[in-house]
């Protein structure tokens, strides 16, 4: 048994070394296939990484876009995500009296422009130095003072949403850069604007979706939609 063990490796190395060239070519054939292989494996896998990334970069030129208010078509969840947000948005005063709804279609008349318009806004009745209250946590991005609008808080939400504060008392309760959460005191009604004083003394409200007005109605938790 031993030497036929023996005479069996004798008989191995013996084929080794007669055919050492040819093992050495297959072995380096083998090396290179696998190279090419390993190659083409990851110049695949980069080219789907970038098809991923131009998708991703369309998606982002979709929802950027200010006119876009539609559902993103590549990506259904989109719309969904922003009346999820939506819904939870509060009222920005406690004492919710309507005095001037929003209008984007109909036009109503400014007694003190003395003209006809929409009103991209919702208008409530309010005491002078009614608390106002931040409707979505947010930044505070602008604190304006103009004499039509008196002066203005702006607070950007997430997904390109905004709202707009006006004729407030000119003392408010914020400074640009704060970030503030849901029903934060913004600062108190005032009689610093005239764009609608006419009306009395109320509160004006807007709300933004990547820069264009939106119906605030829309959007208060337990709206009916
Ligand atoms: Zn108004």
């Amino acid at each position: 048994m031993e030497k036929e063990k023996k005479f069996k490796g004798s008989k191995f190395s013996t084929f080794i070394k007669k055919n050492i060239y040819l093992i050495l070519m297959i072995v380096c054939l083998l090396a290179i296939i696998g190279m090419i292989a390993y190659t083409f494996a990851v110049q695949g896998a980069e080219d789907s990484t970038q098809t991923n990334a131009n998708i991703n970069d369309n998606q982002n030129v979709n929802i950027e876009k200010p006119d876009d208010n539609k559902p993103n078509e590549n990506n259904p969840n989109e719309g969904n995500e922003d009346v999820e947000t939506l819904t939870e948005i509060g009222q920005p005063v406690v004492n919710v009296e309507v005095m001037k709804d929003y209008t984007d279609t109909e036009l109503v008349f400014n007694a003190t422009m003395k003209h006809w318009a929409t009103h991209q806004a919702v208008d409530y009745k309010c005491e002078k130095g009614e608390k106002v209250y931040a409707v979505f946590d947010g930044v505070v991005t602008s604190i304006s003072a103009t004499t039509l609008r008196g002066t203005t808080v702006t607070i950007k939400h997430s997904n390109g949403f905004e709202s707009v504060y006006s004729l407030l008392d000119s003392k408010v309760s914020v400074k640009i850069g704060d970030k503030v959460k849901k029903g934060d005191i913004i600062g108190v009604v005032g009689d610093t604007g005239v764009f609608e004083s006419a009306d009395g003394t109320h509160f004006h409200f807007e709300f933004k979706k990547d820069g264009e007005f939106v119906d605030p109605n829309y959007y208060f938790e337990g709206a009916n939609k």
